[in-house]
């Protein structure tokens, strides 16, 4: 069972919108164990449309189409189909009755454009996929072995349509597997390290697959199993988890796809102990983390952006002294700051990080992507040194990535 995807708008391919639609049906196609063997962008060009459908009808047996079903001349995808299908375009009563109704309840009686007229047009022997959210009805059609779906572009109107008639068709229709899949996420270990302590596992399992993914300082191992069902997916999943988190106890942090900043979250709820931040090249973003989990406001007190010497001073009680003799990026700074912010906060835990995000500021004793991250505790204070590769923005992810795994860990 091949499948694949045709993505059609000159916009995509001008860089003017993201191709959102491309990962929805993607998404879909794997969940119902289609596999996707290509995906083609086109514009909105006769020729280069035939061209791609024609190509994708040769080598797939499922193709579905994005967008050009609208009622303008460059919408091109209904006779585009009809051409390589070689069948007619025929008026289908009943969708030209459904966008009549449509432009009945949004606009009054009479008030289609004679344009619209034009999408009720579908390839002989298509039956019409209802557009609740739209205009456009989308369409399949069904050919000697094959398929093609064609569904309007915006996603508001393709996303439920997919879901209400192209899923339950494509499950019905092609009774693929179903892939199941299940992501542990890992922190404080780099991709290579994981790979390493899993190698053996990553090389002998088929199913699941295990495959090793990384993004701004976090890494999660993604096992995906093909199985008949569901459960039977998740039944083949469960064992290989179980020795992955085993292996890997000491840097995993969810099983469920959580982000670091729930799993922190929960874990300072469970304790009923409080945070405050004090951030310098992070800008705050170790704040925003903090505070996209809904209920923050129960453990995070309070966070300072001290990005000037005078700030670490006037706010947390940084002594010049210390700024004067180390600096302002040094583990003494550090420590001043996570215990100053812990103190005027009077929270449980300050966690504070300085460095150099760059990419200028950097000198060979302190070089750009130098960064001290302390914690202090009711215990004590713990201070770490990075040194973080790439540009500004990366620096400052890895940063705010850093300082939470030191605080998660921490916690455990
Ligand atoms: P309509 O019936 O509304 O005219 P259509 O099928 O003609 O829909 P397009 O004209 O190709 O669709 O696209 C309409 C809008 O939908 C685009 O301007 C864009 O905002 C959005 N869109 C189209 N394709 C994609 C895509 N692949 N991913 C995300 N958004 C898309």
């Amino acid at each position: 069972m091949r499948g694949e995807l045709v993505i059609i708008g000159t916009e995509l391919l001008l860089g003017e919108i993201v191709d959102t639609n491309a990962q929805f049906l993607a998404r879909g196609l794997a969940s119902c164990g289609i596999n996707l063997y290509y995906k083609s962008t086109v514009g909105d060009n006769w020729v280069r449309i035939v061209e791609t459908l024609s190509r994708a009808l040769s080598r797939s047996d499922l193709v579905i189409i994005s967008g050009g079903l609208g009622p303008t001349e460059d919408d091109l995808t209904r006779g585009a189909v009809a051409a390589v299908a070689n069948r007619p375009l025929e008026l289908d009563e009943e969708a030209l009755e459904a966008i009549e109704a449509y432009f009945r309840r949004r606009y009054g009686e009479g008030q289609m454009p004679p344009n619209n007229r034009k999408q009720a047009y579908l390839p002989r022997g298509a039956s019409a996929i209802p557009n609740h959210w739209g205009t456009a009805p989308g369409f399949i059609l069904e050919l000697p072995g094959k398929a093609i779906v064609a569904l309007p572009g915006v996603p508001a109107e393709l996303e439920p349509m997919f879901a209400q008639t192209v899923l339950p068709y494509c499950r019905q229709r092609f009774q693929g597997d179903v892939l199941v899949t299940k992501n542990l996420s890992f922190a404080g270990i780099g991709e290579a390290g994981l790979e390493e302590l899993l190698k053996d596992i990553i090389l002998s399992q088929t199913n699941p697959t295990v495959a090793p993914y990384a993004s701004q300082g976090m890494v999660r191992i993604r096992l995906t199993a093909r199985a008949a069902t569901e459960e039977e997916g998740e039944a083949l999943i469960a064992p290989v988890a179980d020795m992955i988190a085993a292996r890997t106890e000491p840097y995993l942090f969810s099983t469920t796809g959580q982000a670091l900043e729930e799993v922190i979250g929960q874990q300072l709820t469970a304790r009923g102990q409080s945070l405050a931040l004090a951030e310098s090249c992070t800008g705050g973003l170790v704040g925003h983390r903090i505070t996209n989990v809904a209920g923050s406001s129960r453990y995070f007190l309070r966070g300072y952006v001290v990005y000037s010497n005078a700030a670490k001073v006037s706010d947390l009680g940084v002594q010049e002294s210390t700024l004067a003799q180390y600096g302002a990026v040094s583990p003494q700074t550090a420590q001043e700051m996570a215990e100053g912010v812990r103190r005027a906060a009077g929270a449980d835990f300050g966690l504070a990080i300085t460095g150099i995000a760059g990419p200028d500021g950097g000198t060979p004793e302190k070089p750009v992507g130098l960064v001290y991250i302390a914690l202090a505790s009711p215990g004590d204070t713990i201070v770490e040194k990075h040194h973080f590769a790439g540009a500004r923005g990366q620096v400052k992810e890895r940063s705010a990535q850093a300082a939470l795994t030191l605080l998660w860990k921490n916690l455990r």
